[in-house]
């Protein structure tokens, strides 16, 4: 709290420190734009096929192992509820969304509110779930023992691997209420592939690449530690100037496994595209969502397939 500086007056060095603050009025920063102005993004190819890899996970995992029907969702970096229809399609009966950036999560909460054909309760909080507990911001209706299916963090877990007790805190928030059987799902950049393109820089050359959508800046060639390797990362039209952390993998399976979660399933985008594009529930939904057109074609160019590629998905099942 206090502090309200801006993101692109904070000098590069302190940006790296990267912080609550920074994250929070960086995405408060952002413009809700309707759905017209978004066809013209220059990367709406790359959120087309974002967003459909979103409901591929939404529509394997809903409600959990032996998926109970009107799933109960808690969805942790809610943003502007971009995901809100996509849960609805799934035919939640509860979706809980929580975002560190206020603005955010009033436009998710307005966006609810004028759903057509809604039929499913919605409540939405700011709140840092990195750092503080959820039960200090949900009525006690929403914090209960077994009460979610599922846990959602899209595009967001990575910011809490700053530091070790964020990234504790998180896994706290996200594994306290979710049933046993319920399963957290998420989406991350990948950085063993991260990791390999910088290795792949000479010495001497700028820790930097990227193409004309993207580009990512590391800090530092190596890093001791598992947390706070910090990052920036510009994509056109999307996130520039927020730090943030590489998730190293064999470390996050183990620190979700201490909070009574087993991996179930890990696929990169590119993976989950070549897996789920033939089958009857997703392959459909391919060109419904606008990632193809109607002559198969990908709306995506070659620049952004690449920085789509940059991410994967997972699924982790409470298991005790
Ligand atoms: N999940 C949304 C989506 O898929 O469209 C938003 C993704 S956006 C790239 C990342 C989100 O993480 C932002 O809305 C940001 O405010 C949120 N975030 C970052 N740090 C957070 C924190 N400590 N607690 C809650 N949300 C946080």
């Amino acid at each position: 709290g206090g502090d309200d500086l801006r993101v692109t007056s904070r000098p590069r060095t302190e940006a790296y420190q990267g912080n609550a603050a920074t994250v929070s009025s960086y995405y408060n920063s952002r413009q809700e734009v309707g759905v017209t102005q978004r066809e013209y993004s220059p990367i709406i190819g790359l959120k087309k096929f974002n967003n459909w890899v979103k409901s591929v996970l939404i529509g394997k995992f809903v409600g959990g192992e032996r998926p109970r029907p009107g799933a109960k969702v808690l969805d942790i970096g809610c943003g502007k509820g971009g995901d809100l229809n996509k849960w609805k399609v799934a035919r939640v009966s509860l979706y809980v969304g929580m975002d560190i950036a206020d603005v955010s999560v009033d436009q998710a909460r307005e966006r609810y509110n004028t759903m057509r054909g809604r039929k499913f309760e919605g409540f939405f909080k700011a709140h840092d779930c990195y750092a503080r507990p959820i039960s200090e911001a949900l009525p006690e209706r929403y914090q209960q023992r077994e009460l979610y299916d599922n846990v959602t963090m899209q595009f967001c877990m990575h910011y809490a691997f700053e530091t070790a007790s964020k990234a504790r805190m998180m896994m706290e928030n996200v594994s306290r209420y979710l049933r046993k059987g319920g399963i957290f799902i998420g989406t991350i950049p990948n950085t063993d592939l991260l990791l390999q393109r910088l290795e792949q820089i000479p010495e001497g050359e700028p820790l930097e690449f990227g193409n004309s959508c993207y580009s990512i800046t590391f800090e530092e060639r190596h890093h001791k530690g598992l947390y706070g390797h910090a990052y920036h990362f510009y994509l056109e039209d999307a996130v520039e100037g927020v730090p943030e952390y590489t998730v190293d993998w064999d470390n996050f399976v183990s620190l979700a496994r201490e909070y009574g979660l087993e991996l179930k399933y890990k696929k990169t985008f590119n993976d989950i595209l070549q897996e789920e594009q033939g089958t009857e529930d997703f392959g459909p939904l391919l060109g419904k969502m606008g990632v193809v057109n109607e002559h198969g074609e990908s709306a995506m160019d070659s620049d952004q397939w690449e920085a789509a590629n940059l991410y994967m998905g997972f699924a982790f099942t409470k298991v005790v």
